[in-house]
């Protein structure tokens, strides 16, 4: 971007802050029927535009619409149903059991939006990632700017025309944009930052919302593991882990990036996998309508790379110029290999060993805390000890991905794989400051807290012993 470009995009981006911040201390955000009134207007356009974000989704990268109603836009509109449903209760400040240090007193929470929240999404749920947030911060009371992904410019289209067509620019807008939109969009003062990526952007943005110490949300990737024992039904096991990890073309942050199982069932497990493939995707996946495309040839680079000199059990064809690359299985890696040191992000299944725990620790150890953890055992101690051991941002026992399926379970990462949680009324929250008030009584004011305080020691002492 030249430097006049450069000028007029961060004018553009101030003026809409400075509109949104006039709106937000106009108070409308926080009249709680003006947001259900938006809300069911935002519902309204998101239903009419139902074909146009599948076809987008298509175009953007050849996801089927089973897929895209499934993974996106039923989501999307469950979370609109509950925001709407749910609102006025979530938002009502709540009465909090009072304390005997604050006696005699009413104590409540309220929750505050925070103002104006800009909103970073990525290309992999495109629709998803950058609608939920939206709703639940607009919900909240919030002003709000997204930017959706630069690499899915049909749904990012489609997300900006909807938005356009419900609220005005002081309240909502979606800019399009790259790196140097984004780049732009951090270097102002926000109320909140809510992004969705990898963990490499996600340190930039850390450090942008350090500058002004603005709250940020880091909704980030990593390497999650899928551990499977023998104690399983390993054609039940394949069913699900060919689903889990092959939905979206292997591209979903909570995907299984990689195996461990016990090393007495590989080689069963090695040929269920097969045979699974072939059931769900047929002999030529490419051909297939359910089986997506990679984003870019950027990533089919990547991925390219990262087989190298892999010993491939199964797939591994690529098609670079249709940004192809078919569900591939790959036989114990090395673990200091680039394929087990960064997240894979695509149709790539390696498959490690372990005969006893301290394997399994050597491995999940060192790797980041991951977003998901992933268990298919009927050990009820195995998998206890498993759970319990490592640290992770959520997990499933024997299935994967579903515990994103249940808005009650906020969803999030720990360490490297993010900070913060959302879904449902987590995300409600977590686009609101918590205010508590405390509202003292007059009809009472005992004069122990006040000087001089000679003589008062023993009963405090007793008060904190028996009622602090
Ligand atoms: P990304 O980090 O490349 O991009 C995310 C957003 O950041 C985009 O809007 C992009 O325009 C912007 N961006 C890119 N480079 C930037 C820079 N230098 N400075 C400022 N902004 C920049 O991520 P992606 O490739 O779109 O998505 C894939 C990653 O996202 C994976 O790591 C995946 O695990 C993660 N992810 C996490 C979740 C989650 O919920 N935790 C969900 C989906 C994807």
């Amino acid at each position: 971007m030249n430097t006049f470009k450069k000028t007029l995009v961060l004018d553009t981006i101030s003026n809409i802050i400075s509109h949104q911040r006039g709106f937000f201390k106009s108070q409308k955000t926080k009249d709680l029927d003006y947001r259900l009134s938006l809300l069911k207007a935002l519902k309204v356009e998101i239903l009419a535009n139902e074909q146009a974000v599948i076809d987008a989704l298509n175009k953007d990268f050849k996801k089927s619409e089973f897929e895209a109603y499934l993974s996106e836009f039923g989501i999307v509109i469950s979370e609109l149903n509950l925001a709407i449903k749910h609102l006025k209760k979530w938002a009502k400040p709540k009465r909090i059991k009072s304390s005997l240090l604050t006696f005699p007193s009413k104590d409540y929470l309220y929750q505050e939006p925070f103002g104006t929240i800009l909103i970073l999404a990525p290309w992999n749920y495109p629709f998803l990632l950058a609608m939920e947030p939206l709703i639940m911060a607009l919900a909240a009371g919030n002003t709000v700017v997204v930017k959706p992904s630069e690499l899915t410019v049909h749904t990012s289209k489609v997300i900006t025309r909807i938005i356009k067509n419900v609220f005005p620019e002081s309240h909502a807008t979606s800019i399009e944009g790259g790196v140097e939109i984004s780049t732009a969009l951090l270097a102002q003062k926000w109320d909140y930052i809510f992004f969705t990526g990898s963990t490499k952007i996600g340190k930039i943005v850390a450090q942008a919302a350090a500058k002004y110490l603005t709250p940020v949300v880091l909704e980030l990737g990593g390497k999650s593991p899928c551990i499977i024992d023998d104690s399983v039904n390993l054609k039940l096991v394949a069913r699900r882990l060919v689903w889990g990890k092959f939905l979206n073309g292997g591209q979903t942050c909570i995907a299984p990036d990689y195996v461990i199982a016990k090393s007495n069932i590989k080689q069963e497990l090695i040929a269920v996998l097969k045979t699974e493939i072939l059931r769900r995707y047929g002999e030529n996946p490419e051909g297939s309508p359910d089986f997506p495309r990679i984003i870019n040839k950027n990533n089919i680079k990547r991925l390219e790379t990262l087989l190298m000199d892999s010993s491939i059990a199964f797939g591994g064809e690529i098609n670079a110029n249709e940004c192809y690359i078919s569900p591939t299985i790959v036989d114990e890696p090395n673990l200091n290999s680039q394929l087990m040191q960064e997240e894979i992000f695509g149709p790539i299944l390696p498959i490690l060993t372990y005969d006893t725990e301290e394997d399994i620790e050597q491995i999940i150890w060192n790797i980041e805390k991951p977003l998901s953890f992933y268990v298919f055992s009927n050990n009820t101690s195995f998998i206890k000890e498993t759970i319990e051991k490592y640290s992770f941002g959520g997990g499933v026992i024997n299935d994967l991905l579903i515990h994103f399926g249940n808005h009650r379970l906020p969803f999030g990462g720990v360490g490297a794989s993010g900070m913060g949680k959302y879904h449902g009324k987590h995300g409600f929250n977590t686009f609101s400051n918590t205010k508590p008030i405390v509202k003292r009584g007059n009809w009472f004011d005992p004069s122990f807290r006040y000087a001089p305080y000679k003589g008062k020691m023993s009963l405090l002492r007793t008060v904190f012993k028996y009622f602090g």
